[in-house]
């Protein structure tokens, strides 16, 4: 929490080296679907699904495994993101999938944390 204790950071916990930290920053470029004070969310550069979005907090944050009680506002608001986008991407009536994976035996390759938003197929359980 920021010293004006309105739940942000003026600025955002980077780590320099970090591809979504770069992408939060507009240092790369990204197409955004949505943004707050807390998160962004942009498509993913290679789609597994018709729609696939990438929901990352501005915040540098390594994984779902780094999460403490300190982010339950944050995590909240994700959701609450992607439950947009869902409408707004028109998967909401027939589901979709909210994915994080984490560490090398989770499938994840950027150690920022992201939550992956797949619609537009079914999707089969468990996954690979
Ligand atoms: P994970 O493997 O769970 O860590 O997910 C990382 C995701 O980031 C993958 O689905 C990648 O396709 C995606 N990705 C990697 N680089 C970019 C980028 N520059 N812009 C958007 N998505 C990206
Ligand atoms: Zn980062």
């Amino acid at each position: 929490m920021s010293a004006a204790g309105d739940g942000q950071a003026a600025t955002p916990r980077r780590d320099p080296d970090c591809l979504f930290c770069r992408i939060v920053a507009g240092e790369i470029p990204s197409t955004e679907v949505a943004a707050d004070d807390m998160a962004i969310a942009i498509r993913d550069i290679a789609p597994r699904a018709p729609t696939h979005v990438l929901l990352m907090p501005r915040d540098h944050i390594a994984s779902a495994a780094d999460l403490t009680d300190q982010d339950a506002a944050l995590v909240g608001r994700m959701f609450a993101m992607a439950a947009d986008i869902a409408r707004s991407e028109g998967i909401a009536d027939a589901g979709y999938r909210i994915v994080t994976n984490v560490g090398a035996w989770g499938g994840q390759t950027v150690d920022h944390l992201h939550f992956h938003l797949m619609g537009g197929r079914a999707f089969t359980w468990p996954p690979g």
